[in-house]
């Protein structure tokens, strides 16, 4: 939980917070992100020698410009309802869910085994968060709820699954490698729903996680323990 007194990294201006690592260079992180070295090297809060320009690993970098992944359509927040209807608006994932399903605890775990997140946090730019994760790793119920996509989608989210909670909240977990659930499934809290993967707009493989309430977007770090 977020508590006062907490400092909150926000981004001043468009890009990505980068935690730089043992081995990286700006050349590298710049065409990581499909940014500028200069604008890396320049920008004011970076607070770099020019001359000696040396990160400590640790060193939170912003990459003015940079994307992990470019933000073209935001997946409308889909409800429980028969699949007829909701295929042809939303996308072949669409599940029939017409019959109503589990309801969420209201209390949620994280999606993954880690806590580490990779590129983008919760900002205006970016309504979700972007969690480390390695191909192929499991990724979590948050909460309990039915499955209400699981496929393909649009907008650079590649594989999605997103799960109705019941209760208001919706979860919504992208670029997956392969989802183990059944569209229109009911799901459990904690349960494994499907794979870490890359697919979609993006430039590795990462768990890009929403959480959705009454159709507006909530920060991950207010609710996740
Ligand atoms: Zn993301």
């Amino acid at each position: 939980m977020i508590s006062i007194g907490q400092e909150l990294i926000i981004p001043p201006t468009d890009g990505v917070l980068y935690k730089w690592k043992e081995g990286d260079t700006i050349e590298k992180i710049a065409a990581t992100f499909k940014a500028d070295p200069h604008d890396i090297l320049l920008y004011p809060g970076n607070k770099l020698d020019l001359a000696n320009p040396v990160i400590e690993p640790g060193t939170y970098v912003m990459i003015p410009g940079g994307s992990r992944e470019f933000r073209t359509w935001v997946v409308p927040t889909i409800p429980r309802g028969p699949a007829g209807v909701n295929k042809s608006i939303y996308g072949p994932g669409a599940c029939d869910t017409s019959a109503g399903g589990a309801f969420g605890t209201g209390t949620f775990v994280w999606p993954t085994r880690n806590r580490v997140l990779s590129g983008n946090d919760y900002w205006p730019g970016h309504l979700a968060i972007d969690i480390a994760a390695y191909t192929g790793d499991p990724i979590y119920a948050a909460d309990s709820g039915v499955v209400v996509y699981a496929g393909p989608v649009g907008g650079g989210y590649g594989n999605m699954v997103m799960i109705d909670h019941g209760n208001g909240y919706q979860t919504l977990y992208a670029h997956l490698s392969a989802w183990n659930v059944r569209c229109g499934a009911s799901v459990s809290q904690g349960q494994v729903i499907g794979q870490a993967g890359s697919t979609g707009r993006s430039t590795g493989p990462h768990l890009h996680f929403e959480v959705r309430y009454l159709g507006g977007f909530v920060n991950p770090w207010y609710v996740l323990p």
